[in-house]
């Protein structure tokens, strides 16, 4: 194959490796963007910590109604039983009974109170883990999909590199070397068309002079405006 074909299908080659190792950086951001399935971890920890923060509470307050119970029932006891035969001393029980049963009836509204703050919490629980299920089912299956296409680009770039590899080899060092520098000075761009009598490089008009040497397919021309190779046909 002629030089200046080479040249031309090498940065046909670069062109096409540097879109697909863009895709390529894309898919593999994209599968490590997790932020949405961190927030819906983070959410159900919260409601499930949140009910179970309600649930201790409500034991508590439990704990507390059964030992004023047990102590109501232990005072009553002692009204009824004639082990306490004192009037005034009768009286003091009948206070403290009073008292007791005062104080276990707002212990009791405070858990009703609670209950209904843990009906809703178990409802934003459950909430939060049926989207929490959600991001997880579509997380697993960006993986996969992300995975497939991630495979795929891998594939081709590699097949790419593999033909231009065999497309450097049959061309001289010294105008790879030119071909990487010019690539590397010029925006990734070594090589340009003439396309009517314009440079499709720098869109600058060719003098006939240097378009005639751009038609030689063995003895590459440069572009007299912007210096890049220029093929002319
Ligand atoms: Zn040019």
């Amino acid at each position: 194959m002629p030089q200046v074909a080479d040249l031309a299908s090498l940065q046909e080659y670069d062109d096409i490796l540097a879109g697909l190792t863009a895709e390529l950086e894309e898919a593999r951001a994209d599968l490590e963007d997790d932020e949405a399935l961190q927030a819906a971890q983070a959410a159900a920890t919260e409601a499930d910590e949140g009910c179970a923060s309600l649930e201790r509470e409500q034991r508590r307050l439990e704990g507390e109604i059964d030992g004023l119970v047990a102590k109501v029932e232990r005072e009553e006891k002692r009204l009824y039983d004639g082990s306490v035969r004192l009037p005034k001393e009768l009286e003091g029980i009948q206070q403290e009974v009073a008292s007791l049963r005062s104080h276990l009836s707002d212990i009791e509204d405070t858990e009703l109170a609670l209950l209904d703050k843990l009906e809703e919490a178990e409802a934003a629980r459950e909430a939060a883990r049926e989207a929490l299920a959600r991001e997880e089912a579509a997380s697993n299956e960006k993986h996969e999909r992300l995975g497939v296409a991630i495979a795929g680009l891998e594939g081709r770039i590699e097949a790419t590199t593999g033909e231009r590899e065999t497309c450097t080899g049959r061309l001289p060092s010294t105008l790879v070397a030119q071909y990487e520098d010019l690539r590397r000075r010029k925006g990734g761009v070594a090589v340009t068309h003439l396309r009517a009598g314009a440079c499709t490089g720098c869109r600058v008009s060719v003098p006939p002079s240097a378009r005639k040497r751009a038609l030689d397919p063995e003895a590459p021309a440069l572009c007299p405006n912007c210096e890049r190779i220029l093929v002319g046909y």
